[in-house]
């Protein structure tokens, strides 16, 4: 228990950029491998994208030509697999593979609710240089296993309370001062930020937020995330802006 809290202050005494840029410049993807997850977060910022992709898997073939494109365009990723919940994507084991034996995976990060952890071999969890777990209350015994497991890979970020994410545009909050840095990857297209598309769903807006996955597919994305701020950014409580004045609720 005492490595658990020790890991967590660690954790939380860093801003997620910074702890991301410190690695170095090399830009950072997540990957949405599944829309399946065990839990039902009230604030998830991800849950219009979870009900509306419902049974979506990234399939091997998906991945295999996020790979084949990536390497065309001669990019390197640190690569996060995120949902949903990653430990339910069917082909956990066969996508790790396939992405570690690329050039464009410099490196690569599990984030987990480590609640189906039964899903997760040593080989498998081997392949990740980190492994993130949200802490929440009903997972204590399996964090434990996983740093038992996996010692040197695993942090913690407290997921017991979440910022509420704004159900109206709110004022003065652009432009945008956004902490997540990274693209997404998710049913063949390249979104120029994580939250995007599942804000969008809420919102209806149909401002453009993504490129198909072709052959230098980053160069379009900071334009597309400059034009997007009016209709997502505003609602986004990664814009510190918008957290800033947003209410930090506890996750029943
Ligand atoms: S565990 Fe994560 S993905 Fe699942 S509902 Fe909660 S915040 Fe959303
Ligand atoms: S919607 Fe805007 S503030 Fe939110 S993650 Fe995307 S770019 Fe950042």
């Amino acid at each position: 228990m005492q490595q658990i809290k020790r890991l967590i202050r660690k954790f939380l005494s860093q801003p997620i950029s910074l702890i991301r840029l410190s690695e170095n410049s090399t830009p950072w993807i997540s990957l949405f491998v599944t829309a399946r997850c065990d839990l039902n977060c009230t604030e998830c910022i991800m849950g219009n994208l979870k009900s509306a992709a419902q049974g979506y898997q990234m399939s091997p073939d998906e991945i295999k030509r996020f790979i084949k494109t990536s390497e065309s365009s001669r990019y390197a990723f640190n690569i996060i697999l995120t949902g949903g919940e990653p430990l339910h994507w069917k082909h956990l084991d066969e996508g790790v593979q396939l992405l570690r034996g690329s050039s464009c995976c410099k490196s690569l990060h599990l984030f987990t609710n480590a609640l189906n952890i039964k899903g997760l071999n040593d080989q498998t969890g081997n392949s990740f240089d980190r492994i993130r777990i949200s802490r929440y209350p009903r997972n204590e015994k399996n964090i434990e296993e996983l740093i038992r497991r996996f010692p040197a890979k695993v942090e913690i970020v407290d997921r017991t309370a979440f910022w509420k994410t704004p159900l109206s545009r709110m004022p003065n909050v652009l432009p945008a001062v956004c902490c997540n840095s990274e693209v997404f990857f998710f049913n063949n297209k390249i979104y120029a930020c994580p939250h995007s598309a599942s804000i969008a769903l809420r919102h209806r807006t149909t401002v453009t937020l993504y490129t198909p996955l072709k052959k230098g597919f980053l160069k379009r994305l900071p334009a597309i995330r400059k034009k997007q701020e009016y209709d997502i950014c505003a609602f986004c409580i990664s814009n510190m802006k918008v957290r800033n004045q947003a209410e930090l609720v506890k996750n029943p």
